[in-house]
């Protein structure tokens, strides 16, 4: 997968961390093979605060010592969440734990001045209430110690993008954000200089029954071919699993919004890469994934299990100059 990924151009991952058990995983998985991780609860978990042996404070304070154990080098942690609201799944825990949880993980972006991985959705009133109540309703909440942060997956409304902007906040759009027409009138609303792309694997993909799919259509074959490359139901090795909606698939995230912005796919991936390393504090150029150690260990494990051929060569170029060349 990540070979198929950095023949896309993907230089590197963020993994995602939806509660204290996955964030740690996530952290191992980074360290292991040179990505970077976040550190919070989901909304929908805010629930694991409650259920943790020692009580809520323990569960932050938990959290807070995952972020201090892994602030730099190798597979570090680059932001606080995810964290937010979620009223369509009020079914995994009611409003008032989301956004008491919520809250609380406010403090560790301010203790450790690090950006936030927002998730937000058919809340943003409440959303914005809790940001604002607890500092980061201007410049991100830099003033406090904060440092603005993502609203990751965005499917707001266009007037929603307005206030958040001013809060000084980021955007980030996958295959989610771009289902209805509404949504990609909202997505070309979104400042480049404020954009940031991502696949939310393995949810949210690009699908051809979403608006998007007239856009992604028009995608030329070469980039086709290592953005959505042939795929299996089953894993075979070099072929994609379908569903997993994996790394390289967010070329064509980017190629939809270049649509939208009309702008080449060239000045999207240069303005979303930017975006990424300032909000993250990424050097840049980034130490790249360990994707030869992954490859290896991979093989290693096919060979064990088939006696089967060695890998192809790890050297192919990138088919997305822009994107590859970081
Ligand atoms: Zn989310």
């Amino acid at each position: 997968m990540l070979r198929r990924s950095r023949t896309a151009g993907v230089r590197n991952v963020i993994i995602t961390g939806g509660s204290l058990k996955e964030s740690q995983h996530a952290l191992r998985m980074a360290k292991d093979y040179g990505m970077f991780a976040t550190v919070g609860c989901h909304p929908t978990r805010s629930q694991d605060f409650d259920k943790f042996d020692a009580g809520p404070e323990a569960y932050l304070r938990a959290l807070d010592n995952t972020i201090a154990k892994h602030k730099t080098g190798k597979g570090r942690v680059v932001a606080v969440g995810e964290c937010g609201l979620d009223y369509d799944r009020l079914f995994f825990s009611p409003a008032e734990t989301q956004k008491k949880y919520f809250r609380m993980q406010l403090s560790l972006a301010k203790k450790h001045n690090l950006p936030l991985f927002l998730h937000s959705r058919n809340c943003h009133s409440d959303f914005v209430q809790i940001l604002r109540e607890e500092g980061f309703g201007e410049d991100g909440g830099r003033a406090l110690g904060g440092r603005g942060g993502v609203v990751h997956s965005f499917t707001g409304a266009k007037e929603e993008i307005d206030e958040l902007l001013e809060m000084g906040f980021h955007f980030s759009l996958n295959g989610c954000g771009m289902k209805t027409q509404e949504n990609l009138e909202a997505a070309a609303k979104i400042p480049l200089d404020r954009l940031l792309l991502e696949t939310d694997a393995p949810w949210c993909s690009l699908t051809s029954t979403h608006a998007s799919s007239a856009h992604l259509k028009t995608l030329p074959k070469p980039l086709s071919d290592v953005f959505f490359p042939p795929s299996s139901k089953t894993f075979v090795e070099g072929k994609m699993v379908k569903g997993r909606n994996e790394p390289n698939a967010i070329g064509g995230v980017a190629w939809v919004v270049s649509k939208l912005h009309g702008v080449t796919l060239e000045e999207v991936a240069e303005a979303v890469w930017k975006n990424t390393c300032e909000l993250f504090a990424l050097e840049d150029p980034l130490p790249e994934m360990d994707v030869p150690k992954v490859a290896a260990a991979v093989v290693a494990r096919v060979a064990a299990a088939a006696a089967g051929p060695s890998a192809p060569s790890l050297k192919s170029e990138s088919a997305f100059p822009a994107l590859g060349r970081r």
